[in-house]
């Protein structure tokens, strides 16, 4: 076997083995992120949560709010745990931009 011929051979297996490491990092990060729990929230009585407005503000206009089926039912919070009335209001509250 020629020289050129072995060394062509040599980057081949090294760019594999590169390809395959890198296959296993992608593996083992999707491993890592599908078996990690859900974020459960935090407990709406440690964010002194309430279902009442503090002034004008209210979860309805915070930036994290996430919207129920209408307006008026309670829908859930980026931060907060459970069920938000958009009328609540709580010390996490960050008005929409
Ligand atoms: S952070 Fe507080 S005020 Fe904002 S939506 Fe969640 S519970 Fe409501």
């Amino acid at each position: 076997m020629s020289d050129i011929l072995q060394k062509q051979l040599s980057r081949r297996e090294l760019l594999k083995g590169g390809a395959m490491l890198a296959s296993i990092g992608v593996l083992a990060t999707t491993a890592v992120i599908t078996s990690t729990p859900a974020f459960a929230g935090v407990p709406q009585a440690a964010m002194q949560y309430r279902d009442t407005p503090n002034g004008k503000q209210d979860c309805s206009n915070c930036s994290l709010y996430v919207p129920g089926s209408s307006a008026k039912a309670n829908g859930t919070c980026k931060v907060v745990d459970g069920s938000i009335s958009p009328q609540g209001y709580c010390v996490a509250y960050a008005a929409k931009a």
